[in-house]
Order: C-alpha cells, then sequence, then structure tokens
C-alpha cells in the first residue's frame, strides 16, 4: 500500500525513533508499504517518520543508481534493503559534497557534505544482525536516513546562508503550499 509522505513541517519528521524490539506482522507490513511508497515516489530511501511512524527503521533502494556506483567501484548488497534500529559503528574522517533531496522537501535540492564511508550496524528484515561498509552514494543515502530516524532533515546540514535562502519556500510548504506527484500529507501541528 503507498503510504502518503508526511512534509517539511509535520512534527513526526522532528520526533526521535523508537527502537524495534519485536518482529511483528505490522513490522513487515510497515516495510513492504515504505518500499512501496519510495518506489511509488522514485525515491531511493525513505525512514518511517516520513509515513508518519516512530519505529527505528528505514528502507533503501540505490538500484537507480547502479551506474554511478558502478562507476565508483562501490558494491551493494541485494536492493531494496530495510534497516532496523541502525548504528553506524565508524565515519571515515573524510567528507565530500554532494547534492540532496528528500521525498518530504519536494523540489529543493542543495549541495550536502557527509562523511565519506561509514561501517553500519542494523538488523535486517528478519531481525537478523548485519554489518556492512557502504561509501560514495551509498553511504550518503544510508546517513541520510539514518538522520531521519534522530529528527533531522538535510536541510540541516546546509549552510546557513542557504538556510536563509530557502527559508520563505520552507515556511509555505510547511503551511501546505507544496505539490508533488506522489502522496503527501501535509502537516497538521
Ligand atoms: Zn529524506
Amino acid at each position: 500500500m503507498i503510504l502518503p509522505v508526511y512534509v517539511y513541517g509535520a512534527p513526526i519528521l522532528r520526533r526521535k525513533t523508537d527502537v524495534v524490539e519485536t518482529d511483528t506482522a505490522e513490522l513487515q507490513k510497515l516495510i513492504d508499504d515504505m518500499i512501496q511508497t519510495m518506489h511509488g515516489a522514485d525515491g531511493i530511501g525513505l525512514a518511517a517518520p516520513q509515513v508518519g511512524r516512530s519505529e527505528m527503521v528505514f528502507v533503501v533502494d540505490v538500484s537507480p543508481l547502479e551506474d554511478e556506483l558502478a562507476a565508483e567501484g562501490i558494491i551493494v548488497p541485494d536492493q531494496p534493503m530495510a534497516l532496523i534500529n541502525p548504528e553506524i559503528l565508524y565515519e571515515s574522517p573524510e567528507t565530500d559534497e554532494f547534492e540532496e533531496g528528500c521525498l518530504s522537501i519536494p523540489d529543493i535540492r542543495e549541495m550536502v557534505a557527509r562523511t565519506v564511508s561509514i561501517r553500519v550496524r542494523y538488523l535486517d528484515r528478519n531481525l537478523e544482525q548485519k554489518e556492512i561498509e557502504a561509501s560514495g552514494l551509498f553511504a550518503r543515502v544510508i546517513l541520510h536516513e539514518y538522520d531521519h530516524l534522530h529528527g533531522i532533515l538535510f536541510t540541516d546540514r546546509i549552510s546557513s546562508f542557504r538556510k536563509r535562502l530557502l527559508r520563505r519556500r520552507l515556511r509555505e510548504m510547511a503551511a501546505g503550499n507544496v505539490d508533488a506527484d506522489y502522496p503527501l500529507a501535509v502537516a497538521t501541528a
């Protein structure tokens, strides 16, 4: 089932998520719905708060970036994947900048600096513990979604100059003046 995506300004996007303790039919349904919602919106990642939920889980599917990832020599596990209760165990000291967008912030793209490579521990959707190394765009997608689980949006990570330029558009978005070609849920405080 495709779920509406909560838009910038919705309080759920600022709340920290809760650790998932047990496997339930509800969790599995949520993961299926999140994957469907991400695909339906042509996204490469989606976190639970973006569909109004507080479980500590996000899904990614970087297969649309296959060519870029191959060019960078980055190998990724089978996609799509769900990461439950993820922990970043290691972040490389080097960072790079790349343009990011977010399904909760339609039509805005900004350069964001992120660490280049990471090691992540998480539970897969069978609640089995996994550990992976990720770099480049793959690491970036994971870090972007990981931020969502802690109430952080990519617009928090841009320069104060760029933030000032975006302030009005973000305010309008939060007030419901927003459109996308996938279903949206607009903020209700
Ligand atoms: Zn996002």
